[in-house]
């Protein structure tokens, strides 16, 4: 039999096959299936938010390379920011000037082409630029709304792994009672299956809902 793998799907089923849920026993229509066992579980549906000592999401492909986007983004708007805020402090944008002059003054002897620096003086105009800044934080809030819809449509979860190995011991289990099961009704064929089956009741596997 090939190892389970800890990777979860969140499934919703019908209400009338609601089940106690693993953790505090209330009815719940979400099952966390695991189609490597087959293996699972019913939960509600808050236990799987900010619990890693319960689940955690993982997430795809598209939402990690969306974070770093993000991230990306982010960091472009602090720049944008911060040169904005050099132009906008004009004061000291004046002093900085005033102070350059000072120095170019204490040694004009050796510097004559001093009126050449004054256009590098200049306040950095394209770097920030208010429409970019605002451009920039546009696109920020678009990539975080994506962000945030990925996180809410993911419904793929590993176990803690205390949890997963008590889920892989449990499956053992189970496997070695129906091993037991179909010896005991090889050995003793005369017994009635009707009391066999009694006697061994297995779960069946979770049908998901048709909605
Ligand atoms: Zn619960």
């Amino acid at each position: 039999m090939p190892a389970m793998i800890n990777q979860y799907v969140a499934r919703k089923v019908a209400l009338k096959d609601m089940q106690p849920c693993a953790i505090c026993s209330k009815p719940s229509t979400t099952v966390l299936y695991n189609a490597s066992g087959p293996d699972w579980l019913y939960t509600c549906d808050i236990h799987l938010q900010d619990n890693p000592q319960f689940a955690s999401p993982i997430y795809s492909t598209e939402y990690n390379e969306a974070l770093g986007k993000l991230k990306l983004v982010k960091s472009k708007i602090e720049r944008l920011a911060s040169a904005k805020n050099q132009i906008g402090s004009w004061d000291g944008w004046v002093t900085k000037i005033f102070s350059k002059k000072e120095k170019q003054k204490a040694n004009s002897s050796e510097n004559r082409e001093s009126t050449t620096t004054e256009t590098a003086d200049a306040p950095p105009e394209v770097e920030g630029d208010p429409d970019t800044l605002l451009e920039t934080q546009a696109e920020y809030g678009k990539i975080l709304d994506e962000v945030a819809e990925l996180r809410r449509t993911n419904r793929k979860y590993e176990l803690a792994k205390i949890m997963f190995e008590s889920r892989v011991l449990k499956k053992r289990t189970d496997q070695l009672n129906r091993e037991r099961y179909l010896k005991e009704q090889e050995n003793y064929s005369n017994t009635d299956p009707e009391e066999l089956l009694r006697k061994h009741a297995f779960p069946s596997v979770p049908r998901q809902d048709k909605q």
